[in-house]
């Protein structure tokens, strides 16, 4: 399907615990493959998104 392409964007984000750069898609459950914590920062753009999971 051509939506492939748009499922494909990745975003990166910081991790609040260990500062490890993970790359996930939108749909991806956001989650440190390092530490297992959740609160991750949003490094697009300039906006800072804080997920609190934890
Ligand atoms: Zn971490």
């Amino acid at each position: 399907m051509r939506d492939e392409q748009d499922q494909r964007k990745m975003y990166k984000y910081q991790c609040k615990d260990c500062k490890k750069l993970e790359v996930v898609g939108p749909k991806d459950p956001i989650r440190c493959s390092s530490c297992g914590c959740r609160i991750f920062y949003k490094l697009q753009k300039d906006e800072t998104t804080q997920y609190d999971g934890c």
